[in-house]
């Protein structure tokens, strides 16, 4: 007997059942730091990407490389999981934590606009990803979708090779100049009705909105498996 289908037996199934179920590891995921008390008297310097303001954290700029959190761990702590604060956001500015600008009824409203425009799109998704000039950590959590832990298929979302199937495009990286045509070309080329994701801190803080209009951004560096879910259902109306 081979030692998959030994491993098999043993392990049982192995699949998450979230969202649909709760799930620790999708709960416990460390996400971008976040402000836990007001921030006016930090020292913006402190953080090596400038995600620090009076405002909060901006978790799209951060990197999550733990500074503020070692030296001021009474002002700054860790966002969990792959809903709430370390969530995906309809707009830039709603990643910027504890304070976004946006009311209830503004993000009410930028769901339901989205709801409307992908109603097509509720029972089986495809998706195209164009890597614009990522470090590849995104890749390998967009990876791991597909294996049968994360199992997106069970959730009738696959990936496609050609933009004229796709419905959403997952863009990683920061736009990098040379990538911003192929992008371009990637997205006039799917049909209507499609949505694009920013998938990680180098794609909300750089240059891919300047290229296409994003309609979901997701922090984190890289975000989780679970988060880039998370994004995916909120982006077609699932969440
Ligand atoms: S974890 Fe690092 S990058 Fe993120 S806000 Fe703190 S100092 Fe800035």
């Amino acid at each position: 007997m081979s030692i998959w289908v030994l491993r098999g037996l043993r392990d049982g199934v192995v699949t998450t059942r979230w969202p649909a179920r709760p799930d620790p590891y999708a709960d416990g995921w460390r996400g971008p730091a976040r402000a836990l008390g007001p921030t006016g008297s930090v020292d913006p310097a402190l953080c090596p990407t400038g995600a620090i303001s009076a405002q909060g954290v901006d978790q799209g700029r951060c990197i999550l490389c733990g500074r503020c959190v070692a030296e001021r761990p009474d002002l700054f702590g860790w966002s969990r999981g792959a809903t709430g604060p370390a969530a995906a956001g309809l707009s830039r500015d709603a990643l910027i934590v504890p304070e976004p600008p946006e009311t209830d009824e503004t993000v009410r409203a930028a769901r339901a606009r989205l709801r409307e425009r992908t109603a097509a799109l509720r029972r089986s998704v495809h998706v195209r990803h164009v890597d614009a000039g990522s470090d590849g950590s995104e890749e390998w959590e967009i990876q791991a979708l597909l294996g049968p832990v994360y199992d997106i298929g069970r959730l009738g979302i696959f990936f496609t090779a050609s933009p004229r199937h796709a419905d959403v495009l997952l863009v990683t990286g920061a736009g990098v100049r040379g990538m911003a045509g192929p992008l371009r070309t990637t997205y006039d080329g799917m049909p209507d009705p499609k949505v694009v994701i920013a998938v990680g801190t180098d794609a909300v803080s750089g240059d891919v909105a300047a290229t296409v209009p994003v309609d979901v951004w997701l922090p984190g560096s890289p975000p989780s498996p679970f988060g880039i879910l998370n994004a995916l259902l909120i982006a077609v109306g699932q969440l």
